[in-house]
Formats: structure tokens, sequence, C-alpha cells
């Protein structure tokens, strides 16, 4: 398994560092987040020990337990290993990528690094609030989540919103926004694609360009197995990807 996976996540490497040098771009600078919703707790774990740690899920519950079997097998090879440092375990860092509803933030928080589908100021304010609630001493990460496909059954910001709810989530001291998030409509038409993360990109460029969303706003999180090549071609920095990944 670990063979499987080890040559896919090479071969999307390779993909990745192509299409950067057709944009002069430094392939040091896109995240693959390994997105783990259709596969088994140990397929994770053989992931981590190739030594990748960037992990999304896109529901809530099946973030919380499948963080907790890792944590509790990782807790039982440290007791084993205790006498042997030099093999130090890796832990996953979670991201946190689907629709997230208000009432399920408080148990995510203290597992996540990452949220990418921050879409309104409740759900914003709800983030924040219980951060400080949980006495949690670090800033959530999050990406605006926008909906350039404009398709209605998809979540995330209409184009025209999201500069405004960046200027409320600012004032918000326990939220880090570091960038924008985007879906491109299921589709084979890489066209279609580019036009929707190209779309992303502009806004994002904007809203850094005056200094609206602070210094760590620095990330695109755009593409999945379908269109991952076009959206870092169209500057995304974060890729999901999930089937092409584990096939
Ligand atoms: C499932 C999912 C992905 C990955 O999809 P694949 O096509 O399997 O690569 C990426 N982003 C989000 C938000 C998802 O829900």
């Amino acid at each position: 398994m670990n063979k499987k996976i080890a040559e896919n996540l090479n071969r999307i490497k390779g993909e990745v560092a192509e299409a950067c040098s057709r944009n002069r771009r430094d392939p040091s600078e896109v995240r693959i987040i390994a997105v783990t919703k259709t596969v088994e707790v140990d397929t994770i774990r053989a992931l981590l020990e190739i030594g990748h740690c960037q992990v999304g899920e896109s529901r809530v519950q099946e973030l919380i337990q499948r963080s907790a079997m890792i944590e509790e097998s990782i807790s039982r090879r440290e007791g084993l290993t205790e006498q042997r440092p030099e093999t130090p375990a890796s832990r996953p860092s979670w991201h946190m990528i689907g629709h997230l509803q208000r009432n399920k933030v408080k148990q995510l928080l203290p597992i996540v690094d990452y949220i990418h589908s921050v879409d309104s100021l409740r759900l914003a304010e709800e983030i924040n609030t219980n951060v400080a609630k949980l006495g949690l001493v670090k800033k959530v990460k999050i990406f605006l989540q926008v909906n350039t496909s404009k398709e209605k059954q998809k979540y995330g910001l209409a184009v025209g919103a999201v500069r405004a709810l960046a200027e409320q989530i600012r004032t918000l001291p326990n939220l880090e926004m570091v960038g924008l998030m985007a879906m491109a409509p299921l589709t084979e038409d890489q066209e279609l694609s580019r036009f929707c993360f190209g779309r992303c990109r502009e806004i994002f460029e904007e809203l850094r360009g005056e200094k609206i969303c602070g210094p760590a706003f620095n990330h695109l999180s755009m593409g999945m197995s379908q269109d991952y090549i076009t959206a870092v071609e169209e500057g995304a920095t974060m890729i999901r990807v999930g089937t092409a990944l584990f096939e």
C-alpha cells in the first residue's frame, strides 16, 4: 500500500513541478493536501509513514474519529519506543475542507489546523468565540470559500461579498485569514475550471494588494484530482487531492 501511494504522490509532485516550471513558479510553494475521506484509517497511517502529514477531511465527525484513532496509535507506539527517541512519530496536520456547521465548531477546533470553508460572518464569529472559550493559544487559520463557479448548490461566498466579509473577519482576534478557497464545477472542461480559479486569484490579489487580510494571507486553496494541474497553473498554493492519490 505504501508503495502505491508513494508512487502516486511522486507522480502528482512531478506534474505540479512541471506546471510550476511552465509558469516560473517555485514548486515548493505548492502543498498537497491528501484528502482521506474515502480511505481507511490504515491508509492515513501509511501516508504518515512515508512522511506526508497534510491531510484533509470534509466531514467533522470523521475528522474527529480519525484523528483520535491515529493519535491513539501514535501514543501506543511512542510508549513502545520510549527508549528509542530516534524514531519520532509524524503527526498529521488536519485540514477541514468541507462545509462546516456552527454547532460542530467547538469539537473541531482543538484538532484542526486549517479551515478551508469559512463563508459567513456567523461561522467566523462562532470560531472566534470558541477559540477563547476553549482557551486555545493558537489562532485558527482560515480560508474564505468563494463560489466563483456560481453554481447554486455550491457553498461559498458570492464574489461580490468577499471583501465585506474579509473586512469584518479582520477584526476577530482569534482568526488568521490565510487565503481564499474555490472549487470548480464537476467538469472535464479545463477552461471552465481555469476561469473559476483565475477569478479566485484575481480577488485574492486585489485583497492582498490592498492589505485587507493581514500578513498571513498568502494562500490559494484550489484544485482537486480532476483539475489540480490547471489550479497550479492559475496560482494554487494548496491542492486538495483524494482520488488521484489513492487510486
Ligand atoms: C473530496 C474533496 C476533494 C478531493 O476530491 P478528489 O476528486 O477525490 O481529489 C477536494 N476538496 C473538497 C472540498 C472535497 O470535498
